[in-house]
């Protein structure tokens, strides 16, 4: 069966105040929480550690972004082991903002997630078009290609630690969101592309990010190939990332 996930990714937004004040009120409320969900909290590194004592159990950590290297003289940068010693579990890499702000390809993106799979993390790869190439009819291509390069160093066992994020460009913070049937087609032609790479693709879980709220969460979870989300803006407040974390 494959894992429904729903992740939080702060961005970088925060403070000590922020995450105690939001991570004791998730906390209370995933406790009460019995279908199955997987919630990773994913804070800027630097409250990684604090948010770590107040989660608990019932949440995994995850890191914003790690290095294609392994440790050396990369200063500003955090490795996969780092972030694995850490005490997390997941990493998201190749997200669209690091993409078009920090000018990372996909060839850099696939040795993020060499790096990651070294050090045992499960990875969030994020993919998807923009409003330009969704426009041209060039979504899936975009995506498919985007699969294709990151994960092409991916092979047997690794296959189990990788979650892909489809994540339009254009619904990222920007209160527009991908209907669920224009989702759900591009979850679908992602996993016939994974099968195509020789990945598990039936077992893997494809999650969707862009302006999920708790008054779209349920329908876009509802698809058959949507198993979970990613979740920016709504992960900031709490009532909101548990209405989304209950939706299933
Ligand atoms: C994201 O940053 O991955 C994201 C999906 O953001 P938002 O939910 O704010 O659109």
């Amino acid at each position: 069966m494959r894992r429904k996930i729903v992740a939080a990714n702060w961005k970088m937004n925060g403070s000590n105040d922020l995450a105690d004040a939001l991570v004791g009120e998730v906390r209370e409320g995933l406790a009460k929480l019995d279908n199955g969900v997987e919630v990773v909290i994913i804070p800027p590194a630097l409250y990684i550690a604090r948010v770590q004592q107040l989660v608990g159990e019932r949440a995994w950590l995850g890191v914003q972004d790690i290095a294609p290297w392994g440790e050396g003289a990369y200063t500003g940068e955090i490795s996969a082991g780092m972030a694995a010693d850490s005490g997390c579990r997941f990493a998201i890499v190749g997200h669209s903002e690091r993409r078009e702000l920090f000018g990372e390809t996909d060839a850099v993106i696939a040795d993020k997630v060499s790096q990651g799979l070294a050090a045992k993390l499960n990875l969030i790869l994020c993919v998807g078009e923009t409003l330009h190439q969704r426009e041209a009819g060039l979504a899936v291509d975009v995506v498919s290609a985007q699969l294709k390069e990151a994960l092409k160093g991916v092979s047997g066992s690794d296959w189990k630690h990788i979650v892909v994020a489809y994540e339009p460009v254009w619904a990222i913070g920007t209160g527009k969101t991908a209907t669920a049937e224009d989702a759900q087609a591009v979850h679908g032609a992602m996993r016939s592309v994974l099968a195509e790479m020789g990945a598990p693709a039936q077992d893997l879980s494809l999650l969707y990010g862009g302006s999920v709220k708790p008054n779209n969460a349920a329908e876009l979870f509802a698809q058959p190939d949507i198993d979970g989300g990613l979740i920016g803006g709504a992960s900031l407040k709490a009532s909101d990332f548990l209405a989304i974390c209950e939706a299933f």
